[in-house]
């Protein structure tokens, strides 16, 4: 009897974990014998009355977060509130419990005069953020903050309940129609966007939603994506694999057809490139900034470090090598023969960056049959046709090294060669 009971007991803790772990229940309090556990559905729900009374001269930002292509059930809202009580400090500075009833919930946030309520209704979430103070405005970076986390939350639900393709929208209640709502992303990415209210269409602006003027953005993030950006930042996500990069790009391709594209090759970075690549494909009118939008939805990835990645040119190094074979394009391609021995499998990604494409790279692979030298000669022979005024050794030399392809040898041969021709 006394064995049953310990057995048991050993097997509550591992079922309390699980259901900490899918955002279930949630912890809150410990001392050194006990933890509290809360789930997200205490309280009997509040009325649409007990609502409408609360919201009489509130000022309100109502957030509708809806899901397209998906009937989302109510359990989508408890996970959701479970797993945000863990963000929870990090929007508010002095916790203490949020009310939480069934299908609503209030957080307090670090000013006692401004409030987060989440709450379910037909089959979508809304967050209304509200401020009680007579003075003080929602400051534009709490309302990203929040939101962000909130986003956040949301692919930690997709990802734990292995949803990898949801698609999801933040959309922002225009200030003169309650009824119509705005897609934010459109809002944040150009300024503005269109009301679709029945008696009024009109466009919405940033400043409506935000009361500041939109900052100025990098033009890079309209322009469309180039094989060398996708090179970049196939090298840049090292973090990434194909299969989790396909479900940040939202992706909808079949696992298989993604284990496909794993498999094409066991180079990580090509893996990843194939994946941007088919991205691409698939959004032919999707700009830098709507790719980088998706990068940086978890916060793994940050905007300013991704354009820093897009932005930087390759650094001109000092090298032993004369001036007048450094910069000049050699008779007999003698340095590119060189190269082609030791560039090695960071090859196609060096092509990218020399302006070649991936259907040249991948031609030229195929017409070589699998040999490297062969096949990065061809590349660079290419490349320095295509580019005749300023493909010469020293640009080889840079773009290689900014590739991170290690030139030293590379040098050495050069300076020998170059020392033989002399005599
Ligand atoms: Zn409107």
């Amino acid at each position: 009897m006394m064995n049953e009971h310990k057995t048991l007991l050993h097997n509550v803790d591992k079922l309390l974990n699980m259901l900490v772990h899918l955002f279930i229940i949630r912890p809150y309090k410990s001392d050194k014998t006990h933890i509290k556990y809360i789930l997200p559905c205490l309280l009997p729900d509040r009325t649409e009355y007990d609502l409408k009374r609360m919201n009489e001269s509130v000022k309100t930002k109502r957030f509708q977060i809806v899901f397209p292509d998906n009937h989302m059930p109510p359990t989508f809202y408890y996970v959701l509130v479970g797993g945000l009580l863990k963000e929870w400090k990090l929007i508010e500075k002095n916790p203490d419990m949020p009310e939480i009833y069934n299908l609503y919930a209030c957080f307090r946030l670090d000013s006692e005069t401004q409030q987060l309520e989440i709450f379910w209704k037909e089959s979508q979430v809304y967050i209304n953020l509200k401020n009680y103070s007579r003075d003080k405005e929602w400051e534009r970076n709490k309302i990203v903050e929040i939101l962000e986390i909130v986003k956040k939350r949301i692919q930690k639900v997709f990802l734990v309940y292995r949803h990898t393709n949801e698609d999801y929208e933040i959309r922002v209640q225009c200030p003169e129609h309650k009824t119509s709502f705005v897609s934010l992303a459109a809002i944040m990415r150009d300024g503005e966007a269109m009301c679709n209210d029945d008696t009024l269409k009109h466009g919405l602006t940033y400043e409506d939603v935000f009361h500041s003027k939109l900052l100025e953005t990098n033009p890079l993030l309209k322009e469309k994506p180039t094989d060398k950006h996708l090179g970049r930042l196939a090298i840049y996500l090292v973090r990434e694999e194909a299969i989790s990069l396909a479900a940040r790009l939202r992706l909808h391709l079949s696992l298989i057809e993604v284990d496909r594209a794993a498999q094409k090759t066991s180079d990580t970075n090509m893996r990843r490139l194939y994946i941007l690549y088919k991205w691409r494909s698939s959004n032919g009118f999707a700009t830098l900034g709507d790719l980088i939008e998706l990068l940086t939805v978890t916060k793994d990835y940050h905007t300013d470090e991704l354009l820093k990645q897009l932005e930087t040119s390759p650094e001109r190094q000092k090298y032993a090598i004369p001036s007048k074979r450094l910069d000049c394009i050699p008779e007999n391609n003698v340095d590119i023969k060189i190269a082609s021995k030791y560039i090695g499998a960071l090859f196609q990604f060096l092509m990218l960056e020399l302006g070649l494409h991936v259907v040249e790279i991948e031609a030229d692979i195929a017409n070589n049959r699998g040999d490297m030298y062969n096949t990065i000669f061809c590349l660079l022979d290419k490349w320095r046709k295509k580019h005749a005024e300023n493909s010469t050794t020293r640009t080889l030399l840079d773009t290689a090294s900014f590739v991170g392809i290690d030139t030293i040898e590379m040098q050495k041969e050069i300076i020998k060669k170059s020392q033989q021709l002399r005599y």
